[in-house]
């Protein structure tokens, strides 16, 4: 609850006010500029994303992009002043509603428009806002964002975006904060003849021009920001169809001309992807939108419905074993963990990147899932508590609320670990995977807070998880369960935890199941028991003293 106030004190609050009244100055890690990103403004609350149109042309040769966004938005409240964002050095040359100039100004990323016809509440307006320039290169995406400007090894281009956490506005203009998606959008880029363009959806038209070549693409259903994407290359494509739980699935792959042979035996891993997140998680969330793969040069990304992919066609993350336990190579590390974000990113998206967990949390999970759903349970423990050595606990996970935060990066390893934990905490994997199935459903196609997810999670399994989420996601301190277990007596309790703190935890006496409540006072109970052992699936340490 005084998350979601703290989101709305600075929601609604227009960019005068944010700047009179110092709103952004409370700490001063943050700048103007990431309130004016991060937070619900006035200018943005007003209007309602309907559709995007993107047409640029891409030229490669001058790393130069050149075109408008047409954006289409339902009027909730009257006002004439709408806030556009656009990074530079990429500039806004002009904006048209209804075929006319508008005026507008900017402060930084930020451009208020000002709109002269009224704004009546549920009328659908839009304005053109064309742009153009260089935009900021990816230096180590997907790590920085930007354009990643190469070439593949017979010189030809190799073009591709990628802009998560520095957002969308890096390289195209629209309104850049995670809470409005928009209900559907088209992409159409223009690319030197010979090339071939993949972006987001599906592609409706190819428009051949003297010495250039439109693709069109065309999106259905919702989608975040940074989730689009163009990308360029010489490429060659193949597909298959997958009988799905939502019916005929259609599947693209498009990879540089060389690498279709590697390729075609290399992405087996794709459909195994689906497979096992169908049974988890629930039908893939954008049949209508088909799903791809597409080799890009750099890592990764989540790109909706063209899922990004640079893993290298090799097994683990670039062939590492991210938990050292021999499991992490029995998959390409980027083709399931990218994928898993279809359920967890781009169903389920997070309003503020505070909340980012949710896509890495859970798609760090997935990875144990799979694993889970082809190799058994046993499998998929020792993946996820291997994993544990590379938690940090330095740096809460939540991040701050309004500015554009994302939290620490334990939002990975820990983010599954706490799941993992939930699981044992469940105690029933039917009712678990219930779980997971009813979060993509309940919150399909939607944006959503930590709060939502935590809730819906503690409703599902019957169980208040409100200090669990707490102590993991808002704290560093990990809980230590304590024991001592002499003539028959065990000793147990809780320490290193938040006041209230309440987590059920497994041990096994003679190999037999017992479940403990454990909490900051010693309890005592009698056993009979040669040995005791506690379960390690929870994610907490354990100390013996005697
Ligand atoms: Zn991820």
């Amino acid at each position: 609850m005084t998350l979601l106030k703290n989101f709305l004190i600075v929601a609604f609050f227009s960019i005068q006010q944010i700047i009179s009244q110092g709103l952004f100055e409370g700490d001063n890690k943050y700048t103007l500029q990431d309130s004016l990103r991060g937070s619900i403004t006035k200018e943005r609350a007003w209007w309602d994303l309907n559709f995007y149109h993107l047409n640029i042309k891409v030229d490669p040769e001058k790393k130069f992009i050149k075109g408008y966004n047409e954006i289409r938005y339902k009027v909730i409240n009257s006002d004439s002043i709408m806030q556009i964002d656009l990074q530079p050095p990429l500039k806004i040359t002009r904006i048209t509603q209804n075929g006319d100039s508008l005026k507008y100004y900017n402060v930084g990323n930020a451009y208020y428009v000002k709109l002269k016809i009224m704004q009546l509440p549920n009328k659908i307006n839009s304005v053109k806002v064309y742009y153009e320039g260089n935009p900021k290169e990816a230096i180590r995406a997907p790590w920085d964002g930007g354009l990643s400007w190469r070439k593949d090894k017979n010189g030809k281009h190799f073009v591709a975006t990628s802009c998560q956490g520095i957002g969308a506005s890096i390289w195209w203009p629209n309104k850049d904060h995670m809470y409005d998606e928009v209900d559907s959008m088209k992409i159409s880029v223009n690319v030197p003849k010979g090339l071939t363009n993949v972006s987001n959806g599906r592609l409706i038209e190819i428009e051949e021009l003297t010495e250039s070549t439109t693709f069109h693409w065309k999106v259905v259903n919702p989608i975040n920001n940074y989730g689009v994407n163009f990308n360029i290359g010489d490429y060659t494509n193949f597909s298959e169809k997958y009988d799905g739980e939502k019916g005929k699935l259609d599947i693209e792959y498009y990879v540089l001309k060389d690498n279709l042979s590697i390729a075609k035996n290399h992405f087996k891993d794709n459909v195994r992807m689906i497979r096992a997140f169908e049974h988890w998680f629930g039908p893939y969330p954008f049949y209508e939108d088909s799903y791809k793969l597409v080799e890009v040069p750099y890592l990764g990304m989540e790109h909706q419905s063209s899922i990004t992919y640079g893993n290298k066609y090799m097994k683990g993350y670039l062939g590492k074993d991210l938990s050292n336990t021999g499991w992490g190579l029995k998959f390409d590390y980027i083709i399931i963990h990218e994928g898993a974000h279809e359920w967890f990113a781009n169903n389920i998206t997070y309003k503020d990147a505070a909340d980012m967990w949710i896509h890495e949390g859970f798609a760090s999970y997935a990875e144990n899932i799979f694993l889970d759903f082809y190799y058994g349970k046993k499998a998929s423990s020792d993946y996820v508590i291997g994993l544990r050595k590379r938690i940090k606990n330095k740096k809460k996970i939540i991040g701050d609320y309004n500015v554009n935060s994302e939290g620490s990066s334990d939002m990975y390893s820990k983010g599954s670990n706490l799941l993992h934990t939930i699981r044992q905490i469940a105690n029933n994997d039917n009712l678990w995977r219930k779980t997971l199935r009813g979060l993509n459903k309940n919150f399909y196609h939607k944006t959503v807070t930590t709060a939502e997810i935590e809730n819906y999670i503690s409703n599902s399994i019957g169980f208040d998880l409100k200090f669990v989420f707490d102590q993991y996601l808002r704290n560093t301190e990990i809980p230590v369960f304590e024991y001592s277990y002499n003539m028959g007596r065990l000793k147990y309790r809780w320490k290193n935890v938040i006041d209230g703190f309440d987590m059920p935890i497994k041990i096994f006496s003679d190999g037999k199941e017992l479940l403990l409540s454990p909490t900051k006072k010693w309890k005592l109970k009698e056993v009979q028991s040669k040995t005791i052992e506690v379960d390690k699936n929870y994610y907490v340490d354990i100390v013996l003293v005697n």
